[in-house]
């Protein structure tokens, strides 16, 4: 497994520094963001160090879809796939990536605006 020891997220997917973990798998874990934007708000995370979407390659066709899935899977668990969520993944300070570990941001249980600001 690929990971970065100054890295905030690689230290909470090895253990090092707690997470409220909602699900898990091999390749992938889904906790709590510590400072909620929507009643709902959780982050998915590889377990090896991705720097954002943009490092995305072909040979992380795999891990990308099962991110996606695995999002779509604790939506369901969390009772808010009916009602409606947003999944976000921000590229790059510009955008707002202030962790630069890949993540998907899914946020529930209020109405969202469009666009995003
Ligand atoms: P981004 O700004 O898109 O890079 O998202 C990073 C997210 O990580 C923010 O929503 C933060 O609130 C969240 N965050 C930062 N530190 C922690 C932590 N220790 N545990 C859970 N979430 C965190």
């Amino acid at each position: 497994m690929n990971q970065v020891a100054d890295c905030l997220f690689c230290r909470i997917a090895s253990g090092q520094i707690p997470a409220e973990i909602v699900a898990e798998g091999d390749e992938w874990l889904a906790f709590h963001d510590v400072s909620p934007q929507a009643p709902v708000h959780v982050l998915i995370i590889p377990r090896s160090h991705v720097e954002s979407v943009a490092a995305l390659d072909g040979d992380s066709v795999v891990l990308a879809g099962r991110l996606l899935t695995a999002a779509a899977d604790v939506a369901r668990a969390l009772g808010v796939s009916d009602d409606g969520y947003r999944l976000v993944t921000n590229r790059g300070a510009r955008a707002g990536q202030s962790v630069f570990h890949l993540h998907v941001h899914l946020l529930a249980g209020r109405d969202m605006a469009w666009p995003p600001g």
